[in-house]
């Protein structure tokens, strides 16, 4: 794609129009002037070559004025703002490589960002549909999610919620019925292949007839065992038949695979889907006898949490463009809010180095903003903190899983030019350099989150380290480990 992206100078304009069209203008002047003053911590969008650069990628892009209309404007705006500051300060007449890199960059990141209000790239855009695995459309998925719907199972799960299983999560994200954005739940006869060890599967001990009742009462000993086969066939078949559907809804759908439980967005409606049998153990989570005897009540909160993590997508979110901008934010917020039980621990080392390279907290952000926080609002307070110049790299990083299953090939060539998480913290870090005050503090930050580390009772420090370089935290984690060690061996001296 980026052969058809390169520089080519355009007489810049400041106001965008398509009098052709009868499409009113845009003032990208008056635009950038409502930027500055809502986010005057940031102190780019008062620098005068940004709107004359915005001006020239929406030219060169042909993005329409639906671009700056409508639910994400803002937050479009922003993130278009960032990657216009890039090309601003970007020498253009210099063709060394490392400004081709930069000027494909930005031209793969405003192509996402802006794909759906052009119609410039529609050739390139079906092609990257293909490669996402994205050639279904919306409208298509909530059809096959209506028709794969189990009426029962999702009547019980709805009235488990409405007797408060998501309770705690709301009034975490300061959720009241007033505020709380519409979704639907969809328990669907689908399984996520690991979901099946709760309720329905276990056939206890005592319900198979010992030696002692087969010699007492044959004939007792003999329903008794009819009976337990009977339920454990009945829950086999149930299961089996899931997994068939299960195929024809991946390929129904277009997708590669289904989650235990997952959120689907289309224009007017959003949908938390939850696979059955993870429905069953969450639903009847009071069927206790039910259940497998390894199963325990911590599995049950740990289960529980997938639900609440998906629960935190329907209310307001962080990313924006689908899962291409802010993704990262917005898999920390929904993992914060459910209790931090699941993955992304990428994500998570991620904003722990931010908070030690810059001082920005995300979970205090979180726990002092409704819903955890408005997109917009999010993206111009971490610039203010980073610059508005890396924010693009801040916003693109996305987290391991999504390159690998979810991503197209953009989203992976931006990833191998930023470095990802390890390649925004080695910038910001770069940058702190130059002013002593802030390398004081980020010693100050290490100091004490060693101190923290140190008073845990973390033992194997080689684990850790590997552990946690293996998901792209390799700035801090020598560092503050060999400090972690310092400080345990001083004690015990003493
Ligand atoms: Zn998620």
């Amino acid at each position: 794609m980026t052969e058809q992206l390169q520089y080519q100078p355009i007489p810049t304009t400041e106001v965008v129009s398509k009098p052709e069209l009868g499409i009113p203008l845009v003032d990208i002047n008056a635009q950038v002037d409502i930027m500055a003053q809502s986010y005057p911590s940031v102190e780019e969008f008062s620098h005068p070559e940004l709107a004359p650069a915005i001006s020239e990628l929406v030219n060169e892009f042909s993005i329409n004025p639906t671009f700056f209309e409508g639910e994400d404007a803002q937050a479009r705006l922003v993130i278009l703002s960032s990657f216009a500051f890039r090309y601003a300060t970007l020498d253009k007449t210099d063709p060394k490589a490392s400004n081709v890199r930069e000027k494909e960059f930005i031209a793969n990141g405003v192509y996402a960002l802006a794909k759906d209000y052009t119609d410039a790239f529609d050739d390139l855009k079906k092609q990257t549909e293909v490669e996402a695995g994205h050639s279904r459309s919306e409208g298509n998925t909530t059809a096959v999610i209506d028709r794969y719907t189990q009426p029962d199972l999702t009547h019980d799960l709805t009235e488990k919620i409405k007797n408060g299983m998501f309770d705690g999560v709301k009034s975490r994200m300061g959720i009241t019925n007033d505020n709380e954005d519409p979704y639907e739940v969809h328990v669907l006869s689908i399984t996520d292949g690991s979901d099946t060890h709760g309720v329905g599967r276990k056939i206890s001990e005592d319900r198979w007839p010992t030696a002692e009742e087969y010699r007492d009462d044959p004939v007792a000993a003999n329903l008794k065992y009819d009976d337990s086969t009977y339920d454990l066939d009945a829950s086999r078949s149930w299961l089996k038949g899931l997994e068939k559907r299960t195929e024809s809804f991946i390929n129904e759908t277009g997708s590669n695979a289904v989650a235990a439980a997952f959120v689907v967005k289309s224009k007017n409606r959003t949908l938390l889907n939850v696979s059955a049998g993870y429905a069953e153990k969450i639903a009847y989570d009071n069927d206790l006898e039910n259940r497998h005897e390894y199963y325990s009540e911590n599995d049950l909160i740990r289960d529980s949490s997938i639900a609440l993590h998906e629960y935190v997508h329907t209310q307001g979110g962080l990313a924006t463009e689908g899962v291409f901008f802010g993704i990262n934010l917005e898999e920390r917020r929904a993992e914060y809010f459910a209790g931090d039980m699941q993955g992304y621990q990428d994500v998570k080392f991620f904003f722990n180095d931010l908070k030690l390279a810059t001082g920005f907290d995300v979970l205090e952000y979180f726990d002092s903003h409704v819903k955890g926080g408005v997109k917009e609002d999010i993206y111009a307070d971490i610039a203010s903190v980073v610059g508005l110049d890396l924010l693009p790299d801040i916003l693109t990083a996305a987290p391991g899983v999504y390159l690998s299953n979810q991503s197209g090939s953009i989203h992976n060539e931006i990833a191998d030019y930023t470095g990802g998480f390890s390649g925004v913290i080695g910038r910001i870090l770069e940058k702190s350099k130059t002013d002593p005050a802030l390398v004081a503090e980020i010693d100050k930050r290490v100091e004490q989150y060693a101190q923290k580390l140190a008073n845990s009772t973390v033992s194997d420090f080689e684990f850790v380290r590997s552990y946690r370089k293996s998901f792209g935290s390799d700035h801090f984690t020598d560092t503050l480990f060999d400090r972690v060690e310092a400080i345990r061996a001083e004690r015990n001296t003493k």
